[in-house]
């Protein structure tokens, strides 16, 4: 018993750090700021990292950093349940993000 108990909080611990690890590279390629076009909060709210496509929906992208996008807390409550209306447009701003974030720092 308290074997699989150890090995299956392991799991959850893995999962914890890949998650965090997740995260931590969507809210940085986002700057930390709030993407939902035309929030109150003008990016300057605390952001959490949303699943583009639904951590149910999304076996093989979940830890996918182009399923992720950085929202405020409001923004991120406002499209719960409503995911899929968002999937495009979270999408090409991903898009965007990436785009612009190679033009600044490729130098050769
Ligand atoms: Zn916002």
């Amino acid at each position: 018993m308290g074997r699989k108990k150890a090995s299956h909080r392991y799991t959850s611990e893995a999962m914890k750090t890949k998650y965090f690890d997740w995260r931590k590279q969507v809210l940085e390629r986002d700057d930390f700021k709030c993407q939902q076009p035309g929030c109150y909060c003008n990016g300057r709210s605390k952001v959490e990292a949303h699943h583009i496509r639904t951590w149910a929906k999304s076996k093989r992208d979940r830890f996918d950093v182009n399923n992720g996008i950085a929202l405020c807390k409001r923004a991120h409550k406002a499209i719960t349940g409503k995911e899929e209306l968002f999937e495009q447009l979270y999408d090409l701003i991903v898009i965007m993000n990436k785009s612009s974030k190679t033009n600044t720092k490729s130098r050769t």
